[in-house]
């Protein structure tokens, strides 16, 4: 790795260590040219994915679009924040753990329709026959519409 200070091409690491919590790599480095020393750190790159559209441009993933997408299907229905909550960081730590740089928006809304089915079998069933398009039901083909503007 570049010294930071004078631009030297290659560095030494002159001690490396694991982080207490285990998620981190700490090495303390010198510059064989300036004699400085500096320390970088290592960590797992988490990041989740772009949503890929159906008409093939992508987007920030966007908590909001989702819980928007809850709260649609299961409009008066008892189902507390909470759960919804639950609900929309399962699938936030489905994504992350794809591990994947772009996923579609189709795979969202199975992802979507799932926890649903877990929350709420009217909700699920709003979404599924909007997302499946098993029946005409307008005031729901918002639902899977917004994930897919
Ligand atoms: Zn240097």
């Amino acid at each position: 790795m570049k010294c930071p200070f004078c631009g030297e091409a290659d560095t030494q690491v002159i001690d490396s260590r694991v982080s207490e919590e285990g998620d981190s790599v700490r090495r303390r480095r010198r510059c064989p040219s300036c004699e400085k020393r500096f320390t970088t750190y290592e960590t797992a790159e988490l990041r989740m994915p772009s949503v890929v559209k159906q008409n093939g441009s992508r987007e920030e993933f966007s908590r909001d679009k989702i819980r928007t997408s809850f709260m649609r299907a299961l409009n008066k229905r008892p189902v507390s924040t909470s759960l919804v909550d639950g609900a929309i960081q399962h699938i936030e730590q489905k994504m992350l753990s794809l591990g994947e740089r772009e996923i579609p928006s189709l795979k969202v809304g199975e992802m979507v329709m799932n926890e649903l089915r877990k929350l709420d079998k009217v909700a699920y069933i709003r979404f599924a026959s909007v997302y499946r398009s098993f029946e005409d039901v307008d005031d729901f083909r918002d639902a899977i519409q917004d994930l897919d503007k």
